[in-house]
């Protein structure tokens, strides 16, 4: 395909984000041209960081660092293409916050229309489409787009694989955005990072997660008794992130996160359809569950029929041993 792609790059201080190498690595796929665009608190580390990943320029846009990244990143995307700088065949933004927000006001700034929830890209007759889940997962839907013009691409995270090309100097080309108007009169007041221990689920290459199944909250203590012996990611299902045991960031699922380890162990938890979406690409799922007729055990590679409260305790004692 000829032309270029480029791709919102997200950051925290120069560190790039998974789901950002991952869409740089899905841009090669079709173009040799990858560029990304940031804002950025430390571009010259992105850059650097970007640099094994084969980016071409980093446009670096520089505003007042209280304003939403989706206000500033829009405007400047539509900034630059109207003065004239070559547009790109498609702008691939995470299934994020961020990447959300500058989709949907780019979107209306230049009237042109977005697919979201994509989960894989093809490319036919010279022009890309995307693949989405519907029904949970159970269908995959294939769409394009019918008009002439830039793609504009909402992919969720972990359905590419983030790969190193040819190590490549990025250029970086400063943007300053000018006259954004009232939309920039939300700011960001505060922000925090939630404090975790051990590796982040979604790039944690084991992961366990429980359920309502668990009983209690205090039962979720087990989950990460035995996360933290296996230095592993702890997860849940929605049903204990709504009765408020473990914060939201720990959902995995449709509406959490994607994740896709080597071993994913599920326990007290269904396998609803919405649960299942976020975690049955890991390569290894063992499932406890008390009920032997559970969803979950129609996709475990090992199921455990039985009592999480038993079962949860004789494996974190195993496991202590061994150590
Ligand atoms: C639009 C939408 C989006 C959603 N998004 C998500 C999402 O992102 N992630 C998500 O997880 N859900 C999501 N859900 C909710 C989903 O449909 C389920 O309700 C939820 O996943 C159920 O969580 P659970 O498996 O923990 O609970 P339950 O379905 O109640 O299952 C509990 C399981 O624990 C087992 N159990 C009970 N006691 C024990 C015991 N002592 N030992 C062992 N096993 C035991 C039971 O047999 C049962 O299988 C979404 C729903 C909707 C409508």
């Amino acid at each position: 395909m000829n032309g270029s792609i480029w791709v919102l790059v997200e950051d925290q201080d120069g560190v790039p984000s998974g789901t950002s190498l991952e869409l740089i690595s899905a841009a090669h796929n079709f173009v040799e041209e990858v560029s990304g665009i940031a804002f950025s608190t430390n571009a010259t580390a992105l850059s650097k960081a970007l640099e094994p990943y084969g980016v071409e320029r980093l446009y670096a846009v520089a505003a007042e660092r209280s304003s939403l990244p989706g206000v500033v990143l829009s405007h400047a995307l539509a900034q630059l293409l109207a003065q004239g700088v070559e547009p790109p065949r498609a702008l691939l933004c995470a299934q994020s916050f961020t990447g959300r927000d500058t989709l949907a006001r780019l979107s209306v700034k230049l009237d042109v229309p977005i697919l979201t929830n994509v989960v894989n890209l093809i490319e036919i007759d010279d022009d890309l489409r995307a693949e989405h889940l519907i029904f949970g997962g159970e269908k995959v839907v294939t769409s394009q787009f019918t008009h002439p013009g830039l793609r504009l691409f909402g992919i969720r995270a972990k359905s590419f694989v983030q790969n190193e090309t040819h190590p490549k100097e990025v250029v970086i080309e400063d943007v300053n955005v000018e006259g954004i108007g009232p939309s920039n009169s939300a700011k960001v007041i505060s922000s925090h990072s939630e404090e975790r221990s051990g590796p982040k689920l979604d790039e944690a290459a084991v992961v366990v997660s429980g359920g309502r199944g668990l009983g209690n909250v205090e039962n979720y203590s087990l989950v990460e008794e035995l996360a933290k012996l296996l230095n592993a990611a702890p997860g849940a299902s929605r049903a204990i992130v709504d009765a408020g045991w473990v914060p939201y960031s720990y959902q995995v699922g449709q509406t959490g996160k994607t994740v896709k380890p080597n071993l994913y162990i599920a326990i007290g938890i269904s396998g609803a359809t919405q649960h299942m979406v976020g975690m049955k690409g890991s390569k290894n799922i063992i499932a406890i569950n008390k009920d032997k007729d559970a969803p979950i055990f129609q996709i475990a590679d090992l199921g455990v029929v039985g009592d999480a409260h038993k079962v949860l305790p004789k494996l974190i004692e195993a496991l202590k041993q061994r150590q």
